[in-house]
């Protein structure tokens, strides 16, 4: 019976011609005992509805309430209101659900993304956060389309994991042994031989290893999944629980990773910009208003959607390390002092410093090329100049890092001198070393964070309010 429903969305494209139809959805306000503007979530116009004077008595029209939940059936007409061509004139009326307008936590007024934050179980219901989650889901559904058409296999790597060998970041302990009394080796450290998987295991912190070893036969695979830092970044940009893209590629090299990203941003972009016209717009309206609030010289200069067609239309710069380091020892913000960290050659670049270089001197997203190898990953591939890998970030306007990747290093000799220069153990990867071992080939891959890239074309600043449920240092509410 439910399901002879009509959403929203599609009433309001509907031609009016008396029909009959039935609607479902929340009640967002009620004005003069008549007009209701229900909502269901398929977009943030709400359908008018009229309930005909002296049809109803004053008991059940105290029942329609901010927040309480409707079946109606009525005929589309044509609409004597402004803002809207069609409304329903209804001809019945049933509460399913009520809510207490006292107690109900969302009033029909502006109400700050701190609180939203702490009643994360209802924000969905406000027009920010469900523009929001369907720019998510569109930007979700054109990462696989993507990678689909271009013939990448979608792998799903292990989310539980025993290496820990890859120092992408802090991992979070997936243990059954007794916190109070664990079992012991007889040096006195805990035992986790006696742990589930007969060793210590941890959550992930990217899949990359192993869709290393897919691309090695698959040739162009992509994962797509949650990952997890137990790093205590308290920022807008940092997540306990995100979900990271992670395509690997054989036969690529690092200006193919290069172009895959750059053309892979791109693409998702469009995709919600041609399917989430009216989101986007909505966003980019709130945004507007929101840095209406700040002084002058912390505005952006481009509103959101001239941000997202400045970035379809103009390719991203692409400098190296060592020219970003030079840029930076040249600014008169160095000059003046006013980077609160140290620069040099050899620094890992703090997000001061990206930003700098993203939003004031080249004003759009930028790839950095061949960092120090000393702040970078041991599978990274070393560059003729002994001292530099082929690693790839990318950094955009107003989030800083959004991808990183590298071409991997496909040389064993290499590979091993390096592991062991900074203490991983082979024996650990041996099952990654084999690939190396038997028809190695030069291939690349990076890492996109979902959250990061949503922030980006949702405008939402803290990466909190792009995420159904953050999980945070000390917050795993809901
Ligand atoms: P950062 O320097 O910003 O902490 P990272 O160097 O640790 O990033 P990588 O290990 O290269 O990041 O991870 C790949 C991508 O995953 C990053 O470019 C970013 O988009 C995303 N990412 C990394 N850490 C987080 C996090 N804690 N929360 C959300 N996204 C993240
Ligand atoms: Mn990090």
């Amino acid at each position: 019976m439910f399901n002879t429903r009509v959403k929203v969305k599609a009433l309001l494209a509907a031609a009016p011609a008396g029909q009959e139809v039935t609607v479902m959805g929340w009640v967002r306000t009620f004005r003069n005992n008549q007009f209701i503007a229900l909502n269901d979530g398929s977009t943030n116009q709400h359908i008018q509805i009229v309930a005909p004077l002296g049809q109803y008595d004053d008991a059940f029209l105290k029942r329609i309430t901010t927040g309480a939940s409707l079946k109606v059936t009525g005929n589309v007409v044509a609409s004597l209101g402004k803002g809207q061509a069609v409304e329903l004139k209804a001809t019945h009326i049933e509460v399913l659900g009520d809510s207490d307008a006292e107690k109900y936590p969302l009033q029909p007024k502006k109400h700050s993304l701190e609180f939203l934050r702490e009643i994360a179980h209802l924000r969905f219901r406000t027009n920010t956060f469900s523009a929001v989650f369907r720019v998510r889901h569109a930007l979700a559904f054109a990462v696989h389309q993507f990678f689909h058409e271009k013939g990448f296999i979608y792998l799903n790597t292990p989310i539980i994991t025993a290496s820990d060998a890859e120092g992408a970041g802090e991992m979070f302990r997936v243990s059954t042994l007794p916190f109070d009394n664990p079992p012991r080796t007889p040096e006195g450290a805990v035992d986790f031989r006696e742990d589930f998987f007969g060793k210590a295991t941890n959550l992930t912190v990217s899949g990359q290893l192993e869709g290393e070893l897919a691309a090695m036969a698959l040739s162009e695979i992509y994962t797509f999944g949650p990952t997890f830092r137990a790093e205590n970044s308290n920022t807008t940009r940092h997540l306990a629980e995100f979900w990271m893209i992670e395509p690997e590629m054989a036969f690529y090299d690092i200006e193919d990773n290069m172009n895959l990203a750059e053309e892979f941003i791109r693409y998702i972009i469009r995709y919600a910009m041609e399917h989430n016209a009216e989101d986007l717009q909505f966003l980019d309206q709130r945004l507007a208003e929101e840095e209406k609030q700040l002084p002058q010289d912390k505005r952006s200069e481009l509103g959101l959607l001239q941000k997202l067609e400045f970035v379809l239309s103009n390719a991203f710069e692409r400098i190296t390390y060592t020219e970003a380091i030079s840029i930076l020892l040249e600014s008169s913000h160095y000059k003046k002092k006013k980077f609160k960290y140290p620069v040099e050659w050899g620094i890992d670049l703090q997000s001061e410093h990206e930003r700098y270089l993203v939003e004031k001197h080249f004003k759009k997203p930028v790839i950095v090329t061949g960092y120090p190898a000393a702040i970078k990953a041991f599978y990274m591939r070393m560059n003729d100049d002994g001292k530099t890998v082929a690693a790839m970030d990318i950094l955009a306007p107003g989030i800083g890092e959004i991808v990183g990747g590298s071409q991997r290093e496909e040389r064993l000799d290499r590979l091993t001198a390096r592991m062991e220069a900074m203490h991983i153990p082979a024996e650990e990867l041996d099952w990654y070393l084999d690939t190396r071992r038997f028809g190695t080939v030069p291939h690349a891959g990076f890492g996109l964070g979902f959250e990061r890239m949503v922030q980006f074309v949702t405008g939402m600043t803290n990466i909190r309010d792009v995420i159904p449920f953050p999980r945070t240092p000390k917050n795993a509410s809901f």
